[in-house]
């Protein structure tokens, strides 16, 4: 098998699980997140439920996902279900004997878990288990780095381009659809989330829905947007100014890209993903801002646009080399607008490398 082939992802990442769950005294596990089933196994439907034991891999589908389960899944034995996946898992553990059994607690509903129960007639005991997978996901292989990167690039590309067409009178909605477009056109699957464009005092929220406002002179506005690359996102958010910024928001941008600069370089493998967030803080409260950041430092990016680590205030977790992870301080004002600036990083233990490289110092735009 070559290094590079995808099974051979596949089949590291189940061995990790399988070192985790002895680490956890776990026997096997239910994996019923789709996200998780698809860094496990590869399969990528939108219906499934896989399980895990040390000697074993099993993935039930139903016979919409039969034939793309068996060509996309690795190290799994594939089971076609067609009267309910829950039940007839549950009814396989009682089958099988399974006497204790994890399962992802956050990634299944009610009715899910009392079908479960009703096929396993009351003879197994289910487990809770939290953020398992997640943490194997949370570190990154050179493959799926190079896939952020990618995404990074693409995205760092479009917001360039797109900066051209910044100007009063243009609509936010119009600007979206040209980042969207860019960057499918430059190859990307898509966008890794809404696009924001935010200007303004619609700036002031965080996450602004996208509306048909028109830019005007003398207002500053918010992109944040990140590309999909080979299944892997991108997050990057830059600030810019249209015409001549007051020395007031001058002063407030350069708060924040300092802030932003100095979190990014305190993010070194060991260091508490709490005290990165601090750091974020500390510098925005020399300035007397603190109060105006609003929200967490930042997340981990991957198959997903919010993962693990958290860098929120007092997380305890410790960041690894590998880990992807954004650092977005912002301000915001109600009635008045808001900056943010925001980087995807890798973690690395020669410094963190920045995978979304735009320029933070071309914000003025007349
Ligand atoms: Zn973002
Ligand atoms: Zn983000």
């Amino acid at each position: 098998m070559k290094s590079d082939s995808p099974f051979n992802a596949q089949a590291k990442r189940q061995n990790f699980l399988r070192e985790a769950l002895e680490e956890r005294r776990l026997p096997s596990l239910l994996v019923t997140n789709l996200t998780n089933i698809a860094y496990l196994t590869g399969f990528r439907g939108s219906a499934g439920v896989a399980l895990f034991n040390p000697r074993e891999g099993v993935l039930w589908v139903d016979p919409r996902y039969s034939l793309q389960a068996q060509q996309e899944a690795w190290g799994v034995e594939v089971i076609e279900e067609r009267k309910g996946l829950h039940k007839a898992v549950g009814a396989w553990l009682k089958s099988n004997k399974v006497r204790q059994v994890g399962y992802e607690e956050v990634h299944l509903t009610c009715a899910e878990f009392s079908r479960l129960r009703e096929g396993a007639g009351g003879r197994v005991k289910f487990l809770p288990v939290t953020g398992l997978v997640e943490q194997l996901r949370a570190v990154k292989d050179e493959e799926e780095v190079a896939r952020i990167r990618g995404a990074g690039r693409i995205t760092v590309e479009v917001f360039e381009k797109v900066l051209g067409s910044v100007k009063p009178g243009v609509a936010e909605s119009e600007l979206v659809a040209e980042i969207e477009y860019q960057m499918r056109k430059k190859g990307a699957e898509g966008a890794a989330f809404e696009t924001i464009v935010a200007s303004g005092a619609r700036a002031a929220l965080p996450h602004a829905r996208v509306s048909r406002k028109l830019l005007r002179e003398n207002e500053l506005v918010i992109f944040d947007l990140g590309a999909i690359l080979g299944t892997y996102a991108a997050d990057m958010s830059r600030t810019v100014y249209v015409g001549q910024p007051p020395r007031r928001v001058r002063s407030l941008y350069n708060a924040v890209v300092e802030a932003q600069e100095k979190a990014v370089k305190a993010a070194l493998p060991g260091v508490r993903a709490g005290d990165v967030d601090a750091v974020a803080r500390r510098s925005l409260a020399g300035r007397g801002l603190a109060r105006l950041f609003t929200h967490s430092t930042g997340h981990g990016v991957g198959l997903q646009i919010h993962e693990m680590p958290r860098l929120g205030r007092g997380e305890k977790d410790r960041l690894q080399s590998g880990h992807v992870v954004t650092v977005e301080p912002g301000v915001y004002l109600q009635g008045w607008g808001g900056i943010r600036v925001e980087d995807t990083i890798l973690v690395a233990p020669d410094g963190p490398e920045v995978l979304t490289p735009a320029p933070k110092d071309k914000w003025i735009v007349e």
